[in-house]
């Protein structure tokens, strides 16, 4: 056993005892047909946690099959109001289990353990309370028609099965975004899970069974992107895939959609601009500009590592920014005094001390960090040092291109306009932050600012009821709130002949 084992929650030694992890299909645990397996790495050490079955093809059309047969039997009898008790009791045994889904996110991910306890698994259960509570209170309406001879209404009904592709930078909580609202809305689900980090989503499997869902609702097939993945997305008895993941792979999802033209949903990524003005609480605006880009390793969407800060505080504000950005305690995530993990994985670290590279040779300054991360309990993980760019201009890459690490590039900007002008120069449009106390000012910024959320004087607050999506190429549609509710629905209109 390891050092890190003994540390473990008992409920999670066990978990991982039993390996190769099997996937969910039809309301049990089953080896992959291959017989193929993958490892999953703990991202602070490298070493391997465990060994997952690895879903292909075949795996996926037994689990689409599933999930098509519960659509149109069993889950069919179950009313709204069973599903809105099978969701939160569903959320209850997360909620009973949540040290333990903590640490395994932790485990798995590399995010610090303050993160997943106090973000990643109460967010998920309350994502899971919030859709079963719409499961009873979506419904059709009557129609003022014209013709008196007629009376008509609509229904809203489930789209059938759909398939869910989640990335790796918030497990458990990207599965319950998904999961939650599709189920309560009647549909049945496939969810594949991100390679580097299948374990919550498995464990979630478990709670599944316990709370007694219908085999077949559920399903959840860890495997790779471009086997599992992209046979889950051209599939042709799945009406629906939802995905959250880079735009690159985004446009593949389209792609492979087009064989039965099945409806999709997008959250993609982004470059999100945080403006800060002169008038803005700077204290507070630094403490922002700090969690915006730093948490969860800066492996987070909607960061906002374009930092537009107005010129002449510039230099200041920079500064200050550094000498805290130095101060950030890394570690592994399990310790609970650190402040910043490991990035997920060799791959992801490769990407971003790459960038941290193409930002030195473009001219930009590294103010704090730059390089990856050196030391005894470091060496062995993947850690890159927090870093502040300076002397950025909005045409580098490394203000363009989304680094997905923990790398802020600042910009400086002469007034208003240009501040809404550069914030805009992107092909994103996911999320933005502005920092002013003029109340004018903050509302005028928001409305010219192109992106699907907009934080003023706060930033990375998050809720259920709020819908979060991308303008431009960060992707279509709204996750969060009653929008997601169009998102797995469909309208559909019954004229009645009167006369
Ligand atoms: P990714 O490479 O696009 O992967 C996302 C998921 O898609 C993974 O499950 C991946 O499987 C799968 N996938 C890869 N290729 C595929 C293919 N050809 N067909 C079907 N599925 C495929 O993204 P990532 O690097 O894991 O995650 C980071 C990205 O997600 C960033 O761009 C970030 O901004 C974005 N993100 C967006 C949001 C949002 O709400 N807008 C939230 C979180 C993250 P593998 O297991 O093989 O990788
Ligand atoms: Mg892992």
């Amino acid at each position: 056993m390891t050092t890190t084992q003994q540390e473990l929650h008992p409920a999670v030694v066990k978990f991982l005892s039993n390996s190769p992890k099997k996937m969910l299909i039809n309301g049990e645990f089953v080896a992959s047909k291959s017989g193929k397996t993958f490892d999953t790495i703990n991202p602070a050490t490298g070493e391997v946690i465990a060994k997952v079955y690895e879903a292909d093809k075949e795996d996926i059309d037994a689990a689409v099959k599933a999930a098509r047969t519960a659509f149109e039997g069993e889950w069919k009898k179950v009313t709204p109001k069973d599903r809105e008790k099978l969701l939160n009791r569903l959320a209850d045994l997360i909620e009973k289990n949540a040290a333990e889904f903590a640490q395994l996110e932790t485990l798995d991910n590399g995010k610090p353990i303050n993160e997943s306890t106090f973000a990643d698994v109460p967010l998920s259960v309350d994502n899971f309370r919030y859709f079963a509570g719409w499961a009873n209170k979506i419904h059709g309406e009557t129609l003022p028609v014209s013709n008196g001879n007629y009376f008509a209404y609509t229904l809203r009904e489930p789209v059938g099965v759909v398939g869910q592709i989640i990335p790796w930078n918030f497990p458990l909580l990207m599965a319950a975004w998904k999961i939650a609202a599709a189920v309560a809305m009647g549909n049945c689900v496939v969810l594949k899970p991100a390679e580097q980090t299948p374990l919550t989503a498995l464990r979630l499997g478990e709670l599944i069974i316990e709370a007694g869902f219908p085999k077949g609702v559920i399903n959840i097939c860890p495997g790779f992107g471009e086997t599992a993945g992209a046979a889950l997305s051209s599939h042709m008895d799945v009406d629906k895939v939802a995905f959250t993941g880079e735009y690159i792979t985004g446009r593949k999802i389209i792609q492979a959609s087009t064989g039965n033209l099945k409806r999709v949903s997008l959250e993609l990524g982004g470059k999100s601009p945080n403006v800060v003005f002169t008038d803005g609480d700077l204290d507070a605006a630094l403490s922002g500009c700090i969690g915006s880009v730093f948490f969860n390793q800066g492996q987070v969407c909607c960061a906002g590592t374009r930092l537009f800060v107005e010129k002449k505080i510039y230099d200041d504000f920079v500064g200050k920014l550094s000498d805290r950005v130095k101060g950030i305690k890394l570690g592994a995530g399990l310790d609970p005094s650190t402040q910043m993990g490991p990035l997920v994985s060799e791959e992801q670290l490769k990407r971003v001390t790459g960038y941290l590279d193409i930002g030195k040779k473009e001219g930009a300054n590294p103010l704090a960090g730059g390089n990856r991360a050196k030391g005894e309990h470091l060496d062995k993980g993947y850690f890159v040092e927090p870093t502040v760019f300076a002397n950025v201009n909005n045409k580098m890459r490394i203000a363009q291109e989304e680094i997905f690490g923990p790398v802020v590039s600042a910009i400086p900007f002469n007034d208003v306009n240009d501040a809404v002008f550069q914030g805009n120069e992107t092909t994103y449009g996911l999320a933005a932050g502005v920092w002013t106390k003029d109340i004018k000012k903050a509302h005028s910024v928001a409305k010219a600012l192109k992106a699907g959320t907009v934080w003023i004087n706060c930033y990375n607050v998050f809720d259920p009821c709020a819908p979060f999506g991308g303008f431009k190429q960060s992707g279509f549609g709204r996750e969060g709130g009653i929008h997601t509710l169009e998102l797995y629905t469909q309208v559909k209109t019954v004229w009645v002949n009167l006369s």
